[in-house]
C-alpha cells in the first residue's frame, strides 16, 4: 500500500497524522497488557502492527526509531513484569518478539526504499511522457503516431510459413505492399502533419493509412524489408497524397522497436521535401540549358575563330598555288619559281594546321593538369551528380575500384566532365535499347529497363597510369560510325552536338592520357581512358599531348 503518494499534501499530512496517532496509541497499549497484565504469550511481538502503522506516516529514518523504541519497550516491559521471577521461557518470548521487530523493521525499511525508487521511476516516467507530447505537438514538421503490430503480425505468420525472401515475394505478388498499408493504422498526429496534408481534423486523418498513399510507391516495400530484416530505424523518400488530391514528396524517418513489442504505438516523422525537389528540378533544367547555350557559344566562337583565322593562310595557299600553276604553264616552265611558290604553300598548309591546333585548345584551356586527383572518388561524385538522370532513365550504376588505385595528376573539372559525358553517352545508348525492345516486345518495359545497368570501373594497369572504364549495356557502336566518333560534330542522335567526345578525349590527352572505344563481347560500348598516375616524387607536369591538326581526330580504336 502506498499510502499517501500521488494524493495531494495537505490529505497526505493527515493520512500521517492519522497513523501516526493511531500506531501511538497502539503502542501504548501493548506496552500497558505487556507490562501490567499476567497473560504468558509473546504480546510484545504486537509492536509489529506498530510499526507497520507507523510506516505509513514515517520516513526511512522514523521507521528505525520506531522500531529501536519498540525494542526498548518490549525489553522493559520484561524487566518490570519478570524482575523478580526471571525465566527462561520469558526471556525467549522476549527474544522471539524483538527478533520480529527487528526482522519487520527492516522488511519495512527495504520496502519504503522500493516504493521511493518506484515513485522517482514513475515521475521521471510521468515527466518524459509528458515531454515526449509536447515536443510531438509543437514540432515544425508532421509526426504520427501509427500502430503497426498488423503488419508485424502479417510479416510474422509470412516468415512462419517459410517466406524469407520478401522482395521476391512482393514480387510475385503484385499488391501485396500496398495491401499491407491498409494494416497501419494511424492513431494519432500532430498539427503540422493537418497543415502537411490540408486536412481540416485529426479525424479526417486518423484510421487506415492506405488512402494517403499512392498506387505504386516503392517505399511501402522498402519500410516492409525494414520491419522484415528486424532493423530499428527507416528512412526514405515517399509519396503521400493530401486531402486535396496534390501528391508530396516526403522524406520518411520511422524508428521501429527493436525488441518485437511496441509495434502498437510507433512514430514516423515526414517531412515535405516537394518544394525543394521542384526548385532542385527547375535548377537542374536551367543547368543544363545554361551547359547547352555555353557549349553552342563556344562552338560558336569557336567556327568564327577557325574562319576568320584560317582565311589568311588559305588565302595566300590558293594564291600561291595560282601562281605556281603560272610558272608551271610557262615555256620553258620555270621550275625554279614554282619550287618556290610551292614552299610557300607548304609554309601556309602549316601555319593553318597551327592555327586549328591552338584554337581547339582553347575549347581544353580551363585543364589545369596540375591537381591530384583520386579517381575512385571522382567516379562517386560524378554518380551523384548524375544521379537523377540515372533514376529517370531507370539505369543503375555499379562501381568496381580495383585495390590501391594510386592518385592521378589531372584537371579535376575536365575529368570529371569527361566521366559525366561518357555515362550520360551510356544512358543514351541504353535509352535506345530501351525503345527498341519496347518495340519489339509491344512496349514491354520491364524488358528494357533490367538491363540498364552502367558500371565504372578504376584499376591501375601499371604502377604508371590509371585507367577508367564506362562500360554500358546499350546500342553498342555502329562499325559504320567507329572511324568517326571522336570526330567533332560527329553525331547520330537528332538533339546531339557531336562535341562530347571530341572534347572528351581532348580533355584526357591534354593531361597526358589516352581515350578510346570498343564494344563488349557481351552487347554494349565500353570507353576508356588512361591517366598518368601522380608518382611521388611529382613528376613534371605532362604538356598537352599535341595532335595532328590537319588530319582529323583519331578514330576508334578497334575491338
Ligand atoms: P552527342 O552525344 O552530342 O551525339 P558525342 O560526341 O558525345 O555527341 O557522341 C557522338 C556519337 O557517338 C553519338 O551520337 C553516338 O552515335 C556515339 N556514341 C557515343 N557514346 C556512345 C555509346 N555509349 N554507345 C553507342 N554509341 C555512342
Amino acid at each position: 500500500m502506498v499510502a499517501g503518494y500521488g494524493a495531494s499534501p495537505e490529505s497526505r499530512r493527515r493520512n500521517e497524522l492519522r497513523f501516526g496517532a493511531l500506531a501511538f496509541l497502539l503502542g501504548l497499549t501493548v506496552f500497558a497488557v505487556d507490562t501490567f497484565t499476567d497473560i504468558e504469550s509473546a504480546i510484545a511481538v504486537l509492536y509489529v502492527l506498530v510499526l507497520m502503522l507507523a510506516a505509513n506516516a514515517l520516513p526511512r529514518a522514523g521507521i528505525v526509531r520506531v522500531g529501536a523504541g519498540c525494542a526498548v519497550l518490549a525489553v522493559l516491559s520484561f524487566l518490570l513484569s519478570h524482575w523478580h521471577d526471571m525465566d527462561v521461557q520469558s526471556a525467549l518470548r522476549c527474544g522471539v518478539s524483538l527478533a520480529a521487530i527487528l526482522i519487520t523493521t527492516a522488511l519495512l525499511v527495504r520496502d519504503h526504499l522500493s516504493r521511493a525508487l518506484l515513485v522517482r521511476a514513475n515521475g521521471a516516467l510521468a515527466r518524459s511522457e509528458k515531454r515526449y507530447r509536447s515536443m510531438f505537438e509543437q514540432a515544425r514538421f508532421s509526426l504520427w503516431e501509427q500502430d503497426f503490430s498488423g503488419v508485424k503480425d502479417a510479416l510474422d505468420a509470412l516468415r512462419a510459413a517459410g517466406v524469407t525472401d520478401l522482395a521476391a515475394h512482393a514480387q510475385a505478388n503484385p499488391g501485396w505492399a500496398r495491401g499491407m498499408a491498409s494494416l497501419i493504422v494511424t492513431t494519432n498526429v500532430n498539427d503540422a502533419t493537418l497543415e502537411l496534408l490540408g486536412a481540416a481534423d485529426r479525424a479526417e486523418v486518423l484510421g487506415p493509412l492506405e488512402r494517403f498513399l499512392p498506387a505504386e510507391d516503392p517505399a511501402m516495400l522498402d519500410a516492409l524489408l525494414a520491419i522484415h530484416e528486424g532493423r530499428d530505424r527507416f528512412e526514405g523518400r515517399a509519396r503521400l497524397i493530401a486531402a486535396d488530391g496534390r501528391v508530396l514528396t516526403v522524406l520518411l524517418g520511422i524508428s521501429l522497436p527493436d525488441d518485437g513489442i511496441g509495434f502498437d504505438q510507433v512514430v514516423v516523422g515526414v517531412v515535405d521535401i516537394t518544394q525543394r525537389e521542384r526548385t532542385q528540378e527547375a535548377l537542374l533544367a536551367a543547368q543544363a540549358e545554361l551547359a547547352r547555350a555555353a557549349r553552342a557559344a563556344t562552338l560558336g566562337a569557336l567556327s568564327a575563330s577557325i574562319a576568320h583565322e584560317l582565311n589568311q593562310p588559305l588565302g595566300a595557299i590558293v594564291l600561291n598555288a595560282q601562281a605556281c600553276l603560272r610558272w608551271l604553264r610557262r615555256d620553258p616552265p620555270d621550275i625554279d619559281t614554282a619550287s618556290k611558290a610551292v614552299e610557300r604553300m607548304v609554309r601556309d598548309s602549316k601555319r593553318a594546321g597551327e592555327i586549328v591546333q591552338r584554337t581547339r585548345g582553347m575549347l581544353v584551356k580551363d585543364a589545369n593538369c596540375d591537381e591530384i586527383i583520386d579517381l575512385p572518388q571522382l567516379v562517386e561524385e560524378a554518380a551523384q551528380l548524375l544521379e537523377r538522370e540515372l533514376s529517370a532513365g531507370g539505369a543503375t550504376l555499379a562501381t568496381d575500384f580495383a585495390d590501391g588505385v594510386p592518385p592521378v595528376r589531372a584537371s579535376r573539372v575536365g575529368l570529371q566532365q569527361v566521366l559525366i559525358n561518357l555515362i550520360a553517352n551510356g544512358l543514351h545508348a541504353m535509352a535506345e535499347t530501351g525503345a527498341e525492345k519496347g518495340a519489339e516486345k509491344g512496349a514491354e518495359m520491364g524488358a528494357g529497363t533490367a538491363q540498364r545497368e552502367l558500371t565504372v570501373s578504376v584499376d591501375s594497369p601499371d604502377p604508371a597510369q590509371v585507367r577508367v572504364s564506362v562500360r554500358d549495356r546499350g546500342t553498342g557502336i555502329a562499325e559504320e560510325h567507329r572511324a568517326r566518333l571522336f570526330d567533332p560534330f560527329f553525331t547520330t542522335r537528332p538533339d546531339g552536338m557531336g562535341m562530347g567526345l571530341a572534347i572528351c578525349r581532348s580533355t584526357v590527352e591534354s593531361c597526358g592520357g589516352t581515350l578510346t572505344a570498343r564494344n563488349h563481347e557481351e552487347g554494349g560500348a565500353v570507353f576508356e581512358f588512361t591517366i598518368p598516375a601522380a608518382a611521388p616524387p611529382p613528376s613534371p607536369v605532362p604538356s598537352p599531348v599535341p595532335s595532328p591538326t590537319a588530319a582529323p581526330l583519331p578514330a576508334a580504336q578497334e575491338d
